[in-house]
């Protein structure tokens, strides 16, 4: 374990007293801050949109920053909100009603947040899939859910199947195309003709808002079913953990495809009225660093997979650019690996904060706080009004410092409400009262969390459990190595052996005496029993679209089996 801890930077921060607040806490007064709290009326559209759009003070104040490659666009609240009503009023006059779904096959672009939010408002469910699927996996979502209508390109229309799908009455289709049909609507021409105004569907806190399905790391996805009440976690957590206050510009690279691309890049900055940035196009270290720059970003959420890419871009690529305005660095997805923190303190002298949850849970559980202390490698501690555990197969908790299954107490407001068609697998993840996460961790004396690995994935090597997450942080320190996945093979002998899977830093070669050599530092920096007894250089390791490993492929390729559902991995 790293002992190293980092005290919090200076800085006035919302969250400031954690202990205390963790102890006298109530999500009943986190309700205050929203209008229905008074009215009784409630949608997550008029929260995040209309509250401000209807605030003179506020209106006029930007609220979508867009950039990519070919176009640039800003969005204040008023508009965002007038657009989103034209959308509105174009799904009523095609007979969208509330709990219809309607998904969204669409590139980040002002269309995509226009049209969202035109979904919440009609009371209908939104899909957002990421704009990278291919027919299959489009096909695989848009039949699970049952999809009454979906929005896209006629670039992507191509990998939108024309059978199979009984449900789909009407596509809309954003840019100039010739398609006749009148499955077809045209999204330029029906906003023209659209008034603003819109009557809002208000709805139940417990009323449908919007299915995700998972990223897929481990099998196949599942639509994972959230309700409106979710806003209740995502306002708090934009507060404590994102930090947002009035002037803040902020950026979360996910795209909406993703669960982090919508709780915390659509939701949580505007509850907040915070200026968002949206970013387009792909990624490199030249762009990230060009967008932090340009629009004087202040918070950003971003993921380990581009942080470990800025690292390996070397710290000159930060040296061009002006970071000035940035104070405050979150990253989610996957374990952060220590490396990458103290990289952080030495490139923008900021701390990276790491925050866990998942799809299923909606909104972050388990953070860093900035005005904390925290522990390199630690996920750091559950927010105010959650409590976690570790438990084991039946449920009971375990003590400090035993491994074991990650685990939340039922009950916090963005928990997922159901899976899509699927009960018994929604029922499938709570034991003993508890929603046991499918990830294992252990828990220190002073409560902070330590992530260890998917429980699918932590390798039984000589009796010892070992954590893959582990073995690629040490292997990451090492210069050589780019990134690393790490898997268990079964060996006869051993149970299972680790075998690490690398791809090498510019200016390496993959040769039998450096890979002794990375052998020997894990050997020595971590256990000998943790040292990969292979090690394999790749061009790339394979990873979801979100930016994942992908083990569970590794070992397949590895191993000669079938390698399952692969619709989200990244090309
Ligand atoms: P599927 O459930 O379909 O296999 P997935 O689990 O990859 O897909 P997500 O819900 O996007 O889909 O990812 C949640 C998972 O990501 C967590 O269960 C955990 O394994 C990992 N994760 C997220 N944040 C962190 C973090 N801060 N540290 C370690 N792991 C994290
Ligand atoms: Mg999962």
């Amino acid at each position: 374990m790293d002992m190293q801890r980092i005290p919090a930077q200076d800085g006035i921060y919302n969250l400031q007293n954690f202990d205390k607040t963790r102890e006298t806490f109530s999500w009943e007064d986190v309700k205050k801050n929203f209008s229905w709290n008074e009215t009784g009326k409630v949608n997550i559209a008029y929260e995040a949109i209309d509250r401000h759009a209807e605030d003179t003070d506020k209106k006029d104040k930007t609220a979508l920053l867009y950039s990519s490659p070919d176009r640039e666009e800003k969005l204040t609240f008023d508009e965002l909100s007038k657009k989103s009503n034209q959308f509105a009023n174009v799904l009523k006059k095609y007979d969208v009603e509330k709990g219809d779904r309607v998904f969204l096959f669409l590139p980040r672009s002002p269309e995509f947040y226009a049209a969202f939010f035109g979904i919440l408002k009609t009371g209908a469910i939104a899909g957002p899939l990421f704009e990278a699927f291919m027919e299959q996996a489009v096909r695989d979502r848009l039949q699970d859910s049952e999809a009454k209508m979906l929005i896209t390109t006629p670039d992507l229309l191509g990998r939108v199947p024309q059978e199979d799908l009984p449900d789909l009455e009407k596509i809309v289709l954003v840019g100039d195309h010739n398609e006749s049909s009148d499955k077809y609507i045209d999204f330029q021409k029906e906003m023209k003709e659209a008034s603003t105004d819109f009557d809002i569907e208000w709805v139940d806190l417990e009323d449908g808002m919007l299915i995700h399905y998972t990223s897929g790391s481990t099998g196949k996805p599942k639509g994972v079913y959230h309700v409106h009440n979710a806003m209740i976690q995502h306002y708090a957590t934009a507060e404590w953990v994102l930090d947002l206050n009035e002037d803040d510009v902020y950026w979360c690279t996910a795209d909406p495809g993703w669960v982090t691309g919508t709780s915390y890049g659509i939701f949580a900055p505007w509850l907040k009225g915070v200026t968002n940035v949206i970013r387009g196009g792909r990624f490199s270290p030249e762009n990230w660093y060009g967008t932090l720059d340009k629009f004087n970003v202040t918070i950003w959420y971003t993921a380990p997979t581009a942080l470990r890419k800025l690292v390996s871009a070397g710290e000159d690529a930060v040296k061009k650019h002006d970071l000035s305005s940035l104070r405050h660095i979150m990253s989610v997805g996957e374990p952060l690996n220590p490396e990458v923190i103290t990289w952080g303190m030495k490139a923008f002298d900021l701390r990276i904060h790491d925050t866990w949850w998942m799809t299923e849970t909606g909104a972050q559980l388990i953070v860093n706080i900035p005005s904390e202390e925290i522990r390199p490698g630690s996920m750091g501690k559950p927010i105010p009004g959650v409590e976690a555990s570790i438990v084991d197969n039946e449920g009971n908790e375990l003590p400090p410092n035993q491994m074991g299954n990650l685990a939340i107490k039922k009950g916090w407001p963005s928990m997922m409400r159901k899976i899509w068609n699927r009960p018994e697998k929604f029922e499938s993840y709570f034991v003993n009262g508890w929603y046991v996460s499918g990830d294992s961790a252990y828990k220190d004396e002073d409560g902070y969390f330590w992530f260890q690995g998917r429980l699918d994935d932590v390798i039984n090597t000589s009796g010892e459990r070992v954590g893959p997450f582990e073995v690629e942080s040490k292997l990451i320190e090492h210069p050589a190595v780019a990134e690393a996945g790490v898997i268990g093979k079964p060996d006869p002998e051993r149970g299972e052996i680790i075998k690490a899977f690398i791809t090498l830093n510019d200016g390496y070669k993959d040769s039998p005496e450096l890979l002794e050599e990375i052998r020997q530092f894990i050997k020595t920096g971590l256990s000998a029993h943790a040292a990969p007894r292979e090690l394999e250089v790749k061009d790339a390791i394979p990873k979801t679209r979100s930016g994942k490993i992908m083990r569970r492929l590794l070992k397949s390729w590895e191993l000669g089996l079938p390698t399952g559902d692969t619709s989200t991995l990244e090309e």
